[in-house]
């Protein structure tokens, strides 16, 4: 009985969302598995798919096609993944691919090459002239010898056709590595006879000499460094076998010209010892348990951290270690490294697509314990978990914002329910929804309330900006921001401003007609960038030049209006020029690297201001930072975001957490328009619990998370009539299905109503219990796809983080 696969095609649409029955060639029959990745004929086109079961018998049996290819000779996705998969599609309403592509590193998604192939006869000019003789070419090939044209013709006269091909992208890096071939003595002779004729292979031989006593290879091109030789003197010598070429295969290591200090365990403070027995009592006996590890900035959470994973691998068993993005810094990296040295995985997006490939190898052959990384590193391939730490859980970054729309503390917890071992959510500012599941004991909480070493916490400042007003100092910094900046230079201590960003952008207007530069594309103003000198669309990446005049009025008063980080350079230097400024934003990290290297020139001392946006906030331990300066906290709280109040906490929070971790006290300053808000007054007071009462009293009263769920239904056509007749119609079919206490918030137009020529609207269901829910919304997804062809688009976004 010949065995058949279902596969799930890499085709991410509705109507090839299920998996399709596929023959086992009986060649294969011993190899395929379910997580195999192998390619399959779909329609006229040859495709990548995951084989996600085996079975014996099918509807189809007689016309089933077989499988052409397999791509891996073992799993890829282990059967946790697969059935991770299953809940992930229910829970984030995305198509079973996406969800199994999220899950491997992008370098195993299939990439399809453009073929042309002969099917009918050609003269015998075409074929030797156009194909070489061959009877098919690349599409690549065909455009650049500019023959797409002639082609073109041949597939009007049906003589070729056009066909993809699966390319698997998944490279292994190999290196040529060098062996001598001739024992010691031979070694001895031939260097003496050569030493005059030819110096450099008897310098060679003697390298040759030293790595047969280390009964070591060495890689070609080391040995051509060190010997100081080309390769071509390494090649004669290969000729007359003196020695031999083979190839190895090496990991694209990121870190591999880095040393790491080695660390030690501390001796654990009282608070720590407090914290880490409940966690070690859940790892020692396989217990899954939620830990919300809630301790302020510097209290030692990172150590808790280390000595547990170094438990579980004391036990034979693998860490997950998430971090936030932007948290993923270089001194992060350090502390992991320093720790346990080459069983660290690393994962994040600065390393290239071939880098990530090697790290989840090394995860999934064994050879890593322990990986750090971003969301995504939450799917590595562990067989057998021991604990799964996100930090910073309150991040929105955990969450992806396309699909598949995961959070990755939903996943941390589901894998950690399946590997029966804890979880731990750490943070300083946990989330309402966390903070309140501990309050309900889903969660167990746990605290550290003293910074290690009892340092003091800086004290915080806070400047009405109005008042600075009134007293006629038009900048952006305060008078006495100005004037704390001075002193630390003076003393040789750094200073950190941050510029809120959220929400935030700089734009021109004509002060004469009231005109702004909008995107021709979108609902939306552009952006100002300096450093191009243009004017950009975030939104569709539109971009044009500065207009000099107004293109409405002609006049030529135009003004710039917003604190883009460069303006603020600007207008610093104005006002303090001897600081030495470096200025870290989106504009200036763009690069690879570009983000570690002007926080190494930071911790050197190369400047005395590192001024930036939210990505300075983070993981800056450097001692000599004794000023934080906020310079407008208040921009994210005037948004249409009912945890508008929550970000503003945790950011305050987070930057006061900055300063003062050597041994000078630090300090913050705090620039806002609205002093007295409550946000801001707490983060003031480090004041979390009191914070998280007073929010949760507004979330009760507004009936937001965590009292309700939330879900945000968007659809979207080039007609904006059509996008607003389906979401009423999506409304109209839901509403008669749900409870009463469930509530239906618009539908309105998204606040940026318009994007790329597409027009949005959406609505918001809020609910307490609603457990058919999420089956009628993939009812009404299923039975909407029809209307895709007509362009009209329709998602679910299960607890979306941003309502905009
Ligand atoms: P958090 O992660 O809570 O912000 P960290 O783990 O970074 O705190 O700790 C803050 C500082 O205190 C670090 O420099 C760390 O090396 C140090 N530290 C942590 N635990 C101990 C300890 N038990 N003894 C001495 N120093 C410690
Ligand atoms: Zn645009």
């Amino acid at each position: 009985m010949p065995k058949i696969a279902q596969v799930i095609v890499d085709v991410p649409a509705m109507q090839t969302d299920r998996p399709f029955d596929y023959l086992i060639p009986a060649s294969w029959e011993a190899i395929i598995a379910p997580g195999m990745r192998v390619e399959v004929p779909f329609g006229s086109r040859q495709i990548q798919g995951f084989v996600i079961n085996i079975v014996e018998k099918t509807a189809f049996q007689d016309q089933l096609k077989a499988i052409i290819g397999v791509m891996d000779l073992a799993p890829v996705l282990s059967t946790e993944l697969l059935l991770l998969s299953n809940d992930m599609v229910k829970q984030t309403f995305a198509f079973k691919i996406s969800c199994l592509q999220a899950m491997l590193p992008s370098m195993m998604r299939a990439k399809y090459e453009k073929h042309l192939t002969v099917i009918d006869e050609l003269t015998e000019a075409e074929q030797f002239e156009l194909f070489k003789g061959k009877d098919s070419m690349t599409w690549k090939e065909a455009e650049s010898r500019n023959l797409l044209p002639l082609l073109a013709k041949l597939k009007k006269e049906d003589k070729i056709e056009i066909s993809y091909e699966v390319v698997n992208k998944a490279r292994v890096k190999k290196i040529k590595m060098v062996k001598p071939l001739l024992t010691f003595e031979q070694m001895e002779e031939e260097k003496e006879a050569c030493q005059k004729r030819a110096p450099k292979q008897a310098l060679v031989l003697s390298f040759l000499q030293s790595l047969l006593i280390e009964e070591k290879d060495s890689s070609s091109v080391a040995l051509q460094k060190e010997a100081n030789v080309t390769s071509a003197v390494l090649k004669q010598m290969a000729k007359k076998n003196w020695l031999a070429f083979y190839e190895k295969e090496a990991y694209r290591n990121p870190y591999q010209d880095r040393v790491f200090k080695k660390t030690q365990a501390m001796p654990l403070t009282s608070q720590q010892q407090q914290v880490i027995t409940p966690i070690l009592a859940a790892v020692n006996t396989s217990k899954n348990e939620t830990f919300l590890l809630k301790g302020v900035t510097g209290s030692g959470k990172t150590e808790v951290y280390l000595q547990t994973i170094s438990k579980v691998v004391a036990l034979g068993q693998q860490a997950i270690m998430l971090v936030p993005e932007i948290a993923l810094t270089p001194q992060m990296v350090e502390r992991f490294k320093g720790r346990f040295g080459e069983a660290v995985a690393v994962l994040h997006s600065g390393l290239s697509e071939g880098e990530k490939y090697d790290e989840w190898r090394k995860i999934e052959r064994g050879e890593a314990k322990i990986v750090v990384g971003a969301r995504s590193a939450v799917f590595a391939p562990f067989q057998n978990l021991g604990v799964i730490i996100v930090d910073e859980e309150h991040e929105s970054t955990y969450k992806q914002e396309d699909n598949p729309r995961y959070h990755a503390r939903d996943i941390a917890i589901w894998r950690g329910q399946y590997h029966d071992c804890p979880v731990i959510l750490g943070s300083a500012t946990p989330s309402l929804e966390s903070r309140a599941r501990a309050q309900k004991k889903v969660y167990t909480l746990l605290e550290l309330t003293e910074r290690v070493n009892q340092q003091q916490l800086p004290e915080v400042e806070i400047i009405d900006m109005k008042d600075e007003l009134k007293a006629g100092n038009r900048s952006s910094f305060a008078m006495s921001l100005q004037n704390k900046i001075r002193g630390r230079i003076a003393k040789g201590e750094q200073t950190v401003l941050l510029l809120n960003r959220r929400g935030y952008s700089s734009f021109i207007m004509c002060r004469d007609c009231g005109f702004v530069l909008g995107c021709p594309n979108c609902d939306i103003s552009l952006t100002l960038h300096m450093d191009t000198k243009t004017m950009k669309c975030h939104y569709c990446g539109h971009e044009e030049g500065i207009p000099r005049e107004c293109p409405s009025c002609h006049g030529h008063h135009i003004r710039y209006y917003g604190t883009g980080t460069q303006k603020v350079e600007e207008e610093l230097l104005s006002v303090i020029p001897e600081a030495r400024v470096i200025r870290m934003d989106v504009d200036t990290t763009r690069k690879k690297g570009a983000h570690e290297k002007l926080l190494a020139a930071f911790e050197q001392g190369e400047a005395d201001i590192l001024l930036g946006t939210q990505m300075i906030a983070k993981g800056l331990d450097f001692p000599n930072i004794t000023l934080v300066g906020v310079l407008n906290a208040d921009t994210a709280l005037g948004l249409p975001d009912f945890r508008a109040g929550e970000k503003t906490f945790q950011l305050l929070t987070q930057v006061s957490g900055r300063p003062g971790r050597g041994t000078i006290k630090g300090e913050v300053v705090v620039q806002t328009f609205n002093p007295e808000h409550y946000a801001i007054q707490l983060a003031k007071e480090h004041d979390y619990d009191r914070f998280y009462a007073h929010e949760m009293m507004l979330r009760h009263r507004g009936k937001y998370p965590p009292y309700y769920y939330t879900v945000l239904i968007t659809t979207s056509h080039q007609n904006e009539i059509e996008a607003a007749k389906k979401i009423q119609k999506v409304i109209e079919e839901i509403k008669p299905q749900l409870s009463e206490q469930t509530i239906i918030l618009g539908p309105t137009p998204k606040s940026i109503a318009k994007v790329n020529n597409r027009y949005y609207y959406q609505c918001i269901l809020k609910y307490k219990n609603e457990p058919n829910l999420f089956d009628i919304l993939h009812q009404i997804i299923q039975s909407s796809q029809g209307e895709i062809a007509k362009g009209l688009y329709l998602s679910v976004d299960p607890e979306p983080l941003s309502f905009m």
